[in-house]
């Protein structure tokens, strides 16, 4: 590869040369969503992160198979759930089957994924589609000796392995502290220690999600559906493994656990984990009345917001700032993100009106190799989008006439535009309102001339129909001799 990139490892804490295992094959796996509800803030960044990490690789030549999973088999993620699958839970709040909910919420997921401009998946494995590979892991993990059985759900041995390996080395906690900080949960008398988590659960009398196995009608715990899928579809040893950073324990610490006990070592070469999304400083939460779905901020249809923020306006804010750093939103950071975005594409059209000269008097190889360099560094997109705006006003300052380029590198601008801020960052150009009329106000044209066409053929009942069907849709006709006027009721 051209380009050497470094990517920051959580699991070396240090940025590292990127070396795919199989190049130029690359095998990512992102932790997706678990679909029991709308898809929300704390959904769109990691899935800008790692769809720019996608991107930007696929550009480089790599080719990456990148598989995100979706949740939905429904786990007992806290002690407020009383036992409780959430899917089921609302299964029987709304009456609906526990899958009807699972996939309301994929497609919900979907759309606004699509909103917000990110690639789809090349594998998009379902947990409940992986219940045998499972079971075959969990198997594996109790052979080797890392696993035990209480009344019918199995249980991880964290202290015997940590005897063996390393149990913290991603997170850095230590089992000592654990032990002490451990609060009671449900069902913990049954573990022989707290901190051990649950490979297979017996599923209470209540719970509708739950698949036969060797030891009880149960569900698999949630850690395994990643160990397992990622492996099944990227091979046991794979490059990268990303996520919020809100996963990194215990979900990605006990995903280690479960493919070392399994398989005698670990399968993520590069661990990268996202920071997460403060709004007004604060943890974004349901208690806190904060939540903002993804569906509210695109409306600006809540208390927080003083207006609708379009998809790409999201998408370019998350950019401005290093996916490692906590990122906070507010509407004045929004407002001005909206302002840059409009500012950046307005300049990537001006280049089509610039007038050349024989010279440049900026060097434009150099300022596509600093874009590079950007995101070369464990994909700094901000400091992609500083050389983009120095960039913006030296176009500014050709159309002003008081800077110079020549013919080539004109061409060679507007590449390094396109190329960066359309098919790296994935930004889009907005539809303003502006535009949209002018399609509606043709659109109006064409029927009202074809209404005029059957009018001088005398087929007075399409004429009319046009008509009438437009006069519904609140466009209202005046005949003239000449021809027609209308208006907009
Ligand atoms: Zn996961």
């Amino acid at each position: 590869m051209e380009h050497k990139i470094h990517i920051y490892n959580t699991l070396s804490r240090k940025k590292e040369v990127f070396e795919p295992i199989n190049s130029p094959n690359v095998g990512m796996y992102v932790c997706g969503p678990t679909v029991y509800g709308d898809p929300h803030l704390g959904h769109a960044r990691p899935a800008i992160t790692y769809d720019i990490l996608f991107r930007y690789l696929t550009h480089l030549g790599y080719k990456v198979r990148y598989v995100r999973n979706i949740t939905d088999v429904g786990h007992l993620v806290n002690d407020a759930d009383q036992g409780e699958d959430k899917i089921a839970k609302k299964a029987r709040i709304e009456q609906l089957e526990p899958m009807e909910i699972a996939q309301f919420y994929t497609n919900s997921y979907h759309d606004k994924m699509r909103d917000l401009n990110t690639l789809r998946p090349s594998i998009e494995p379902h947990a409940s589609g992986h219940i045998i590979e499972q079971q075959e892991l969990v198997r594996k993990i109790i052979k080797n000796g890392y696993a035990y059985e209480k009344n019918g759900s199995i249980y991880f041995d964290v202290e015997k392995y940590n005897k063996k390996y390393n149990y913290g080395k991603l997170s850095g906690r230590v089992l000592d502290d654990l032990q002490s900080n451990n609060r009671e949960l449900e069902g913990q008398e049954e573990k022989n220690n707290p901190f051990d988590f649950a490979l297979w659960k017996k599923a209470e009398p209540e719970h509708i999600m739950r698949w036969p196995s060797d030891w009880s009608d149960g569900f698999p715990g949630w850690h395994l559906e990643c160990s397992v899928m990622s492996t099944k579809y990227l091979g046991e040893k794979f490059d990268i493994h990303g996520g919020g950073m809100d996963l990194l324990f215990p979900h990605h610490e006990c995903e280690i656990a479960q493919s070392t006990a399994a398989n005698g070592e670990e399968s993520v070469k590069y661990w990268m984990h996202n920071n997460m999304i403060t709004i007004e400083g604060q943890k974004m939460g349901k208690s806190l009345g904060n939540f903002i779905t993804l569906e509210e901020l695109f409306t600006g249809n809540h208390k927080l917001l003083a207006q609708a923020y379009s998809p790409m306006t999201i998408r370019f804010f998350i950019l401005q700032s290093h996916y490692r750093k906590p990122l906070d939103f507010s509407n004045e950071a929004l407002q001005a993100s909206e302002k840059g975005l409009e500012r950046l594409l307005t300049a990537i059209k001006t280049i089509d009106t610039l007038k050349t000269s024989e010279k440049s008097s900026l060097d434009i190889k150099n300022f596509k190799q600093k874009c590079y360099d950007a995101l070369n560094d464990d994909l700094n997109t901000p400091i992609l989008f500083a050389h983009l705006f120095d960039g913006v006003r030296y176009i500014n300052s050709i159309a002003d006439g008081n800077d110079i380029i020549s013919s080539a590198d004109l061409q060679e601008l507007k590449e390094t535009y396109h190329k960066f801020v359309f098919e790296i960052a994935g930004l889009k150009n907005i539809e303003t309102n502006a535009a949209s009329n002018d399609k509606l106000e043709s659109v109006i044209n064409i029927l009202l001339n074809t209404r005029l066409d059957a009018k001088n053929n005398k087929d007075f009942a399409t004429s009319d129909k046009i008509r009438d069907l437009l006069s519904e849709a609140g466009i209202i006709i005046k005949d003239k001799k000449d021809g027609f006027e209308w208006e907009i009721k």
